[in-house]
């Protein structure tokens, strides 16, 4: 059977999760109490409806139960996304990803059995400013709070040499996972590999050493 989503909050945030999964072809239920918000996606979902998602009977009546994965995307009220998400476990839901406002907000969210906590402000925020410290790095991904995956832009320190000439294994304990070069990618490069001006290394490792090897050769 097909997998069916639902999305609660039409903001910017989960208004964009509802229209791209739709975009890939999804069902997608859109729930939001605003009835501009609903109007605006009943040519988008599959389903668009005006309902307090606080409403424990609405979210049955519905057939919530029924739906594989819900994504909360409620932010500012977080009162109401706390309540939605114990109401949505209770009813069992196989899958729930709920977007979180702070620390204290996750706090919660994961007492409660959220599978998921997303905080798009703060993750966004993070890659933007490690992408304003240095024009080179393209993208961060955290893997944990140690840990991240970046994608750096050779710029003239590593043009023309090797993974095995600038060591950087051995030196900062970082592994290239990819090189990117216009279209191609080459996912296990060798250590023999020269890296071209402007090629896309995407680099993992932790933040400490990244931070190590972004000084001396980024
Ligand atoms: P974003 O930051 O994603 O743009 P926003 O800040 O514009 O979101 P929020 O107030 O955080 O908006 O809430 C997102 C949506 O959730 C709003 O459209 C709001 O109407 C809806 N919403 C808030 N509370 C409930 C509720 N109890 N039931 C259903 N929808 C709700
Ligand atoms: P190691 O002992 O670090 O596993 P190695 O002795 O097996 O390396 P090579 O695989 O030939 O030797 O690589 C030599 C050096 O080149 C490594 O120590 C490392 O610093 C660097 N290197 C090779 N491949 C990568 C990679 N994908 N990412 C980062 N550094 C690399
Ligand atoms: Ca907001």
């Amino acid at each position: 059977m097909k997998k069916s989503y639902a999305v609660i909050g039409l903001g910017r945030f989960g208004g964009s999760i509802c229209k791209e999964l739709s975009r890939e072809g999804k069902e997608v239920l859109a729930l939001d109490s605003d009835e501009d918000k609903v109007n605006e996606f009943k040519e988008i979902a599959s389903d668009a409806v005006i309902a307090d998602a606080t409403d424990e009977a609405a979210l049955k009546e519905l057939g919530f139960r029924n739906i594989d994965h819900v994504i909360v995307a409620i932010g500012d009220n977080i009162h109401a996304s706390i309540l939605t998400t114990l109401i949505l476990k209770e009813l069992g839901i196989k899958r729930l990803t709920v977007k979180a406002q702070n620390d204290y907000h996750e706090k919660v969210l994961n007492k409660i059995g959220a599978d998921e906590i997303v905080h798009p402000e703060r993750d966004m925020g993070k890659r933007i400013a490690h992408s304003i410290i240095s024009s080179n790095v393209l993208d961060y991904l955290e893997l944990s709070d140690e840990y991240s995956v970046v994608e750096i832009k050779a710029g003239e320190k590593m043009a023309e040499r090797t993974l095995q000439d600038l060591d950087i294994r051995a030196k900062y304990g970082c592994n290239v996972v990819a090189i990117k070069r216009g279209k191609e990618i080459n996912v296990s490069p060798m250590a023999t590999e020269e890296i071209e001006f402007n090629d896309i290394l995407i680099v993992i490792g932790a933040d400490k050493d990244i931070s190590r090897f972004e000084k001396d050769l980024v």
